[in-house]
Order: structure tokens, then C-alpha cells, then sequence
């Protein structure tokens, strides 16, 4: 049997990328118009900083402006509410996006709500999200809508497939499932209580695991010849590498999927890698639903973008 096709998140984020950067110029040069991207980071959480420089490192290599604001971790919450009023106000920035998690003192919901839904580039705001449940134009949330590009690049129509969404968050697995209703799919929405999951997994000709624990979906859930997208992103600990280094053993890691990647791939016939899979495409997504707001907000139309990233 031939091994499952291998859909290369990297390159298909690189095109997208490109894409955007060619209708940045295009709208910097006609309109005099440069999308701005402002990020707001509270605390110094490491992987956060790590999120957040390459966020910056792309927006500006694609072109626009990227703006920072860096806040303490024990900020209070009307010092953050101030701090996105602000952004709300600037005219050169086009769209906000709060690194989450935020601390535990801040309601996520209140900071959220906060922002201008225009200018709501994670489209996490419940007026984008009622816009995407509702089937209106709207900022959609960047990891579904990368899972969607993905899936688009192998498979162009998705009209009448039977899709299985494991995962039912807010920032993933909802949006992501009203995503594949309005291609046509007919959508099943798995999540902890869910019985009998590896049967529910095996009718799924589109299988999306959006769950956080690793290699969870196994090669004999899948159906032969299906379309898998992992999003998941989990830090493992490499078997047998314990290392001495300065006298303090250090425990080598990598990332794995919520997929059991080497197992599937002789069943599937096409598969997301972890990582060079859905991760590269969210920031992409971030810079396209950049761009969409800065055309949204000056009244001119989107550039059309390839929606498969082909
Ligand atoms: P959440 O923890 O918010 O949601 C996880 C979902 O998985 C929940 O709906 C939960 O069900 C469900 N779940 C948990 N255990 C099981 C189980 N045993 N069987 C079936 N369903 C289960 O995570 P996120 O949606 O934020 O993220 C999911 C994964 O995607 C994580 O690994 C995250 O790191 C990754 N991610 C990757 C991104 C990227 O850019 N590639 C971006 C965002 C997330 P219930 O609701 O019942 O609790």
C-alpha cells in the first residue's frame, strides 16, 4: 500500500505569505495604505516571547507595520483595557491580537470583548464568532481557517464529506466545524464525553484531532484513503536522551501531534505533518486576516488570495 500524502504546511504558508505580501505592496502602492499589526504581550512567559517575535519577524517581512506592547505580568485589568482602547483609536493600526493565555487575574472574556471586532484579527470577539456561525463575512479565527487551507490543498471540494472535528474549543474545534459546514461537509463534533471515538473517527473522510494529547488518534481509527489534519502541539520527551550537562541532567524534547503520525500514514491518504503542518499556517492566516481588516476599514475590496495556498 502507498503512503499517505504528506501535506506540506511550510510551503503552502510560504505561497500564502507571498501572496500577501505582493497585495501589501499592490495597496501600499495604490492606496497608501500599510496594514498595521499590533501584538499585545502581558507577562514573559517563554513560549508567549517565542509566538510573539516571530508574529513580528513575519508582519514585517510581508510588508506591514507591527506594533508591541509589552505589559507586566501583574498588570491590572484596567491598565490592559486602557491599552486596547488605544490600539482601537490608532489609525495605523488595522489589527489587534492579545497573546493568550492571559494571568489568571484578567478575565480573557472582558479583554477580548474589549476589542474593536474590526480590528479582531484572531476573530475571537463573539461578534466574528456569531458572524462565522451565522455564515457572514467576518474575521475568522487563523488556525481553523489554516486547517481549512490545508485541507483545501488536497482536496478542493469538500462538498458532501463526512468530516469529524475531535475538539470542541472556541479558538479551534467550533470555528473549525462551522468552517467545513459552510463547504458543504457533514460535521460531527467529538470531544471528551464523546463514546465509541475511534468508530465516530473511522466514517470521517476529513478527520481534524484538535485535542492536545499525543499520538491519542491511532492508525485504526482512520478510514482508508482519509484526509487528516493534526493540529495538535505537544512537547514530548525523547525516549533514553537524558543527557549530563553541567552535572544537571537535561531531558531532550520534541513535538508531536494528537495523531500517531508514522502509524497513519500507511492508512491515510493524505496527512498533516507536526510540526511543518498547521502551525506554520496560523501566523499566515494572522497576516491575511491582517490584511482583510486593513481593506475592510479603508472600504476597499480583499485582493483575491488562493484559499487552497496552491
Ligand atoms: P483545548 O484544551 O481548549 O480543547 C481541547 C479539546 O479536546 C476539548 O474540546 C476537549 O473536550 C477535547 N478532548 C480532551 N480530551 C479528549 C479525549 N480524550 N477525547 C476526545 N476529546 C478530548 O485545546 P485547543 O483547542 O486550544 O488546542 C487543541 C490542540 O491544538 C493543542 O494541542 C494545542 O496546542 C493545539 N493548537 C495548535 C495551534 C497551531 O497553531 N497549530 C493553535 C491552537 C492550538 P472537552 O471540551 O469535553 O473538555
Amino acid at each position: 500500500m502507498t503512503e499517505a500524502y504528506i501535506i506540506d504546511g511550510k510551503s503552502i504558508a510560504a505561497k500564502l505569505r507571498e501572496q500577501i505580501s505582493a497585495a501589501v505592496a499592490s495597496i501600499v502602492a495604490t492606496e497608501k495604505i500599510t496594514p498595521g499589526l499590533a501584538v499585545v504581550l502581558v507577562g514573559s512567559d517563554p513560549a508567549s516571547q517565542v509566538y510573539v517575535r516571530n508574529k513580528a519577524r513575519q508582519t514585517i517581512a510581508v510588508g506591514m507595520r507591527s506594533f508591541e506592547t509589552k505589559l507586566p505580568e501583574d498588570v491590572s485589568e484596567a491598565e490592559l483595557l486602557e491599552a486596547v482602547h488605544r490600539l482601537n483609536s490608532d489609525p495605523a493600526v488595522h489589527g489587534i491580537l492579545v497573546q493568550l493565555p492571559l494571568p489568571q487575574h484578567i478575565h480573557t472574556a472582558k479583554i477580548i470583548e474589549a476589542i474593536t471586532p474590526e480590528k479582531d484579527v484572531d476573530g475571537f470577539h463573539p461578534l466574528n464568532a456569531g458572524r462565522l456561525a451565522l455564515g457572514l463575512p467576518g474575521l475568522v479565527p487563523c488556525t481553523p481557517l489554516g486547517c481549512l487551507m490545508l485541507a483545501k490543498s488536497w482536496l478542493p471540494d469538500l462538498s458532501g464529506l463526512n468530516a469529524v472535528v475531535i475538539g470542541r474549543s472556541n479558538i479551534v474545534g467550533k470555528p473549525l466545524a462551522q468552517l467545513l459546514l459552510a463547504e458543504n461537509c457533514t460535521v460531527t463534533i467529538a470531544h471528551s464525553r464523546t463514546q465509541n471515538l475511534p468508530q465516530i473517527c473511522a466514517r470521517a473522510d476529513l478527520l481534524i484531532a484538535a485535542v492536545g494529547r499525543p499520538a491519542m488518534v491511532k492508525a485504526d481509527w482512520i478510514k482508508p484513503g482519509a484526509t487528516v489534519i493534526d493540529v495538535g502541539i505537544n512537547r514530548v520527551p525523547v525516549p533514553a536522551t537524558i543527557e549530563e550537562e553541567g552535572g544537571k541532567a537535561e531531558r531532550k524534547t520534541r513535538l508531536v501531534g494528537d495523531v500517531d503520525f508514522a502509524a497513519a500514514k500507511a492508512i491515510a491518504g493524505a496527512i498533516t505533518p507536526v510540526p511543518g503542518g498547521v502551525g506554520p499556517m496560523t501566523i499566515a492566516c494572522l497576516l491575511r486576516n491582517t490584511l482583510q481588516a486593513a481593506c475592510t476599514q479603508a472600504g476597499i475590496a480583499m485582493p483575491q488570495l488562493d484559499r487552497s495556498g496552491n
